[in-house]
């Protein structure tokens, strides 16, 4: 089988989260897995990399007794450590999820599983994020929609190309079957969050995150309309559109 493609899983739920079970149970239909996520749930983590401390790797075993490597560190850590020699590399894909809650709009400068696959779009490798939106997906079997969704996404990536830093946002609505999906662009996220306080200890927490429903065609109206939707992101966050407005600000120095 020397043919199957390699593929890395990683999450941001945590290693022992059921979505990325779910997500690399699917995967080894299509090819050679190797799970390596972070050893705690690392959600709204952001891209972050850890630079000033020693963080740790253990392997573990999953619910049904595959192994991963566990990392003591953020999801992009766990990319970064597998491309700079933790892992065989390069694989033919890296897929991240499935994530518990969706990934939508502003949302996915926060998101783990996001810039886990940015991470692996950094080191030239191919990546797929996928995310359920449903806060209580709990047991594995809560993912087969949203897995099959992705088997069919990541299927056909790896027959095909993506640009330079460039990476797929798949966001599946909490539906026993989606309507299809939608190829989309990111959508507004409408954030209700509150400040909460205990002395001098403070929280966010609020409810789930809304968003423009009106705006035809972007992951938000995709999602509220039962379609999947597939995102293509990329690490140019240049407001490109904005650019001959600011030159007209005629900021000399
Ligand atoms: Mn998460």
């Amino acid at each position: 089988m020397a043919d199957r493609p390699y593929i890395v899983v990683t999450n941001d739920d945590g290693v022992q989260a059921p979505g990325i079970l779910a997500l690399a149970t699917a995967m080894r239909q299509l090819g050679e897995v190797i799970v390596v996520a972070p050893s705690i749930n690392q959600s709204a983590s952001g891209h972050k990399k850890t630079l000033f401390t020693d963080v740790p790797v253990s392997e573990v075993t999953l619910a049904d007794g595959s192994p991963a490597y566990s990392v003591g560190g953020s999801p992009a850590d766990c990319i970064a450590f597998a491309a700079l020699g933790l892992l065989p590399w390069p694989p033919a894909i890296v897929v991240s999820g499935v994530n518990r809650g969706s990934n939508l709009g502003q949302d996915i400068t926060y998101s783990g599983t996001v810039t886990a696959a940015l991470e692996a779009a950094i080191h030239g490798v191919k990546a797929v994020a996928v995310s359920y939106a449903n806060r209580d997906a709990n047991a594995v079997e809560d993912y087969a929609e949203a897995t099959r969704v992705a088997t069919e996404v990541v299927k056909r990536t790896l027959e095909k190309e993506l640009p330079p830093l460039t990476i797929l946002n798949v966001n599946v609505p909490p539906c026993d079957r989606v309507r299809g999906i939608r190829l989309t662009r990111q959508g507004v996220r409408i954030y209700k969050d509150e400040l909460a306080k205990d002395g001098n200890l403070y929280r966010i927490v609020g409810p789930e995150p809304t968003g423009n429903y009106e705006e035809e065609g972007t992951d938000v109206w995709a999602l509220h309309n039962n379609y999947a939707s597939l995102t293509p992101i990329h690490l140019d966050m240049t407001a490109h559109r904005f650019l001959a407005d600011l030159a007209a600000w005629d900021i000399t120095v």
